[in-house]
Order: structure tokens, then sequence, then C-alpha cells
């Protein structure tokens, strides 16, 4: 089963100063950036997935969900999205590059952004080796399985759009004599629905089938869609989940004969979530989570600029305090620091950055405890110093501080490479 990422430009400064928060001198973004395949080896993926939406602006769809820009477009079609995403020559020519349309992006719509002609067109000149059809996400998943005849039209609409564009996407492909793998979406309203659409796809002649609107749905909901699936189609098809958000949950779904799934969530869970921010692959297997130690940079973070514009506390105070954080997590670190006195100047800069805050006091004492006790385990077991991996090594106790998109990111490169391992794993037990 192979582990693919999700690219959303994602890559950091090799030569970042921590010390000076600052970017080496003269850094150029994204030549001088690297991705996280170019930092750690192995890599902490088997491939990469990249959405057309993310690259290119469709006529009448929101732009907020593009990333690149119109010449970062250009030269990634010109050069093709291996050479763009560094992730060519002889390490990587065997890895998967696979195109989507990145659906989310027009779910508003009522037609999908991009016809099939032109993705076809696009996952060529990107030189894709997988490239999945134009889908229209259908969001909800009836384990009643009700028949068409009950459902809302707009639910029948998207079925039938994805199905036609699916018909129409592979006779493109065949025309072209396959310059990639096309890959089916299946999407539909219910497991059996599901089944049937993949069916379908099977007969149009896709022998890989990527199943979309996953991200919502429970797990034991996603169990009944891929046991309906398996049920229903030919064992030798190929099956890849887009968007699998339930990543750590892989060890449950070994037996259905997936062959790749994708999933930002290792990466994105470095900064976004409350307290699984750091992995650490557990000696006996498993993956053990860790809450990064928050010390945000005072100047860059709005509220606080207000807290001072309002004259609550003064910008001195604030940095004096930053500053005595950073040391002490640095110190505890080498061992010239005890872990009171750690967690007193890191706890001093935690409250320090609530007031403020239109809160009751009760609130933010509740708060404080909360992030006390994580920091606290995290700093007792140093995660940091036990994982070998080239980010770690190299960036020290600086990846686990939550601060800014160097250190966050990186930390996130780590999680991908510890998911990644963890992944090899699960699957060398389950055979
Ligand atoms: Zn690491």
């Amino acid at each position: 089963m192979k582990f693919l990422y999700s690219d959303t430009q994602d890559y950091v400064d090799p030569e970042y100063d921590f010390l000076n928060d600052r970017a080496a001198p003269g850094r150029k973004r994204y030549w001088d950036d690297c991705y996280a395949h170019e930092m750690m080896t192995p890599a902490p993926y088997d491939g990469l997935l990249v959405s057309m939406s993310a690259i290119r602006q469709a006529e009448g769809v929101a732009t907020s969900k593009v990333r690149y820009s119109t010449a970062e477009e250009q030269r990634l079609l010109r050069d093709g999205a291996r050479r763009f995403l560094r992730y060519g020559g002889p390490k990587f020519r065997d890895a998967m590059l696979m195109g989507d349309c990145g659906a989310f992006a027009y779910v508003e719509h009522p037609k999908p952004a991009y016809s099939p002609a032109e993705v076809v067109e696009f996952y060529t000149e990107a030189g894709f080796t997988h490239g999945v059809s134009p889908d229209h996400i259908i969001f909800e998943c009836d384990v009643s399985n009700p028949p068409a005849s009950a459902m809302p039209p707009e639910s029948l609409a998207r079925y039938e759009i994805t199905q036609a564009n699916a018909r129409e996407f592979i006779r493109l492909v065949k025309a072209d004599d396959w310059p990639f793998e096309p890959m089916g979406a299946v999407q539909g309203w219910s497991p059996q629905s599901m089944a049937a659409a993949a069916v379908s796809l099977e007969k149009m002649g896709y022998r890989y089938l990527a199943i979309g609107g996953l991200v919502p749905l429970s797990v034991p909901v996603i169990h009944q869609v891929l046991q309906a699936l398996r049920g229903a189609i030919k064992p030798e098809t190929d099956i890849h989940l887009l968007g699998f958000a339930k990543a750590d949950k892989i060890h449950e779904f070994t037996n259905y004969g997936i062959t790749s799934f994708d999933s930002t969530s290792p990466l994105i869970r470095a900064f976004k979530d409350a307290k699984a921010n750091y992995y650490l692959e557990r000696p006996g297997g498993g993956i053990d989570y860790y809450a990064a130690v928050r010390i945000p940079q005072a100047i860059e973070n709005a509220r606080l600029m207000q807290g001072i514009k309002r004259g609550i506390f003064s910008a001195e105070d604030l940095q004096r305090r930053e500053i005595k954080a950073l040391n002490a997590i640095r110190s505890y670190d080498k061992g010239s620091v005890g872990l009171e006195d750690a967690m007193g100047a890191l706890t001093d800069y935690q409250a320090f950055l609530t007031l403020g805050e239109k809160k009751s006091k009760e609130t933010i004492e509740k708060e404080l405890a909360k992030q006390v006790t994580l920091v606290r385990r995290t700093l007792e077991d140093k995660p940091w110093q036990q994982c070998g991996c080239d980010i770690c090594r190299k960036a020290g106790v600086e990846v686990i501080i939550f601060r800014a998109s160097n250190r966050n990111k990186r930390r996130g490169f780590h999680n991908l490479g510890v998911y990644h391992h963890h992944l090899q794993n699960t699957l060398e037990n389950a055979r």
C-alpha cells in the first residue's frame, strides 16, 4: 500500500537561522527551499498527489484554493511536474506522481471546474503517471442504502456528472494512447451506490479506481463502503483512497486490497492539532503523539500587537519573556536547566500571552492548566532527542517548538517520515 502526500507547496528554508529567526541571506523562496523528499532519506512518502485546482484558475470558481502563481503553473506544465517538484532522477523515477482535480475547490458549484478534455491535456502536460477523472463530490453517505429515487436531485446529478465525465475521460485517454494510467473517480450517496459506480467504471475500462468523498466519513462508514466496493469489483482492480484523513487508522484497512491512499494529516497536525503535533514511533509499534511547545513570535502575532497598542502590556516586557522561554527550552535540551525552571519560563510566557484575551479568568486558567500538562509531558519525555530522522538530527530541539513555518513544517516533515515508517511496519506485520 503506497502512501502519497498531497502537495500543497510545502517546502522549508534548509539554511534557516533558528537562533536569529532569519532566512539565509539572499534566499530565494522555492529555488533555495527544499521539499521533504529533498531533505529526508528515505523520502517520507511513496508518491505525490497534485491537484489541478491548486494550480489552475478555473472560470467562475473561487480563487482561494489556487496556490500556484501563473508563472509557476506555466513552468510546471513546461518542465513537467516531476522536474518542478524536484522529484525526479534515479531515486524517484518509479515514484507515483498522481493528478486529480481537487474537487473540494469547486464543490459549491453545479458542475466541476474543468472539462474532461481540459483535464486530460493538463495531466499529460504535467507528465503525471496517474490521473483521476473529473469528479463532483457527494457529501452524504447513507449506510441504509436508499434507492436513487429517494435521493435529492442534486446528489443524483453529481453521480451522473461523475460517471459521464469518467466515460469521456477514458475515451480521450485511450485516443491519446494512454499517456498516463487513468483512475476512475467513485462518487455515490451510499456504500451500495458507490459499489455500483465502481462496477460501472470497470466496465468503461478502468483498472484503477479512486474513491472520493471519504473526508467527512467515520471509520465504520468507510469500512462499509470498502466492503460493498470490494464485494462488487474484480479482485485485480486497484483502489486508491482520496484524501484519507483517518491515516492513523490505516492498520484497520489492510484487508481491502488498497493499492494507494493520500493524506496530508501527519503534516497538518504538526501545527493545526491542539495536542498531537509531534509523532514518535513506539518501539513496540504504534505512534505516540506529543504536543509541541508553543512559543509564538510576539511581533508577528496580531492579537499581541493589539495588546501592546491598547497599553495592556509593553513590547519590551513581552519580548523579554519570549526570549526567556526560548532560552529555557534550549538550555533544558542541553541539560543545563532543570524541568521545573524550564516549565516556569514557558508557563510565564504562556500566561502573558493570554493578557487581553476576551475570556473569563476561569476559562483562561483552565486552558493554561491544560497547556502546562501537555508541555510537561513533552519536556519529560524529550521525544525530539529520540528521533534520528534527518530533520530532527539537524534542527534538534527547534523541531518541537511551535513557532512559524520553518519549525512547524519541519515538524510536519518529520511526522510524515514517522508515519511512513509506521505504515511500512504495519503492512509488514499484516502479511
Ligand atoms: Zn524526526
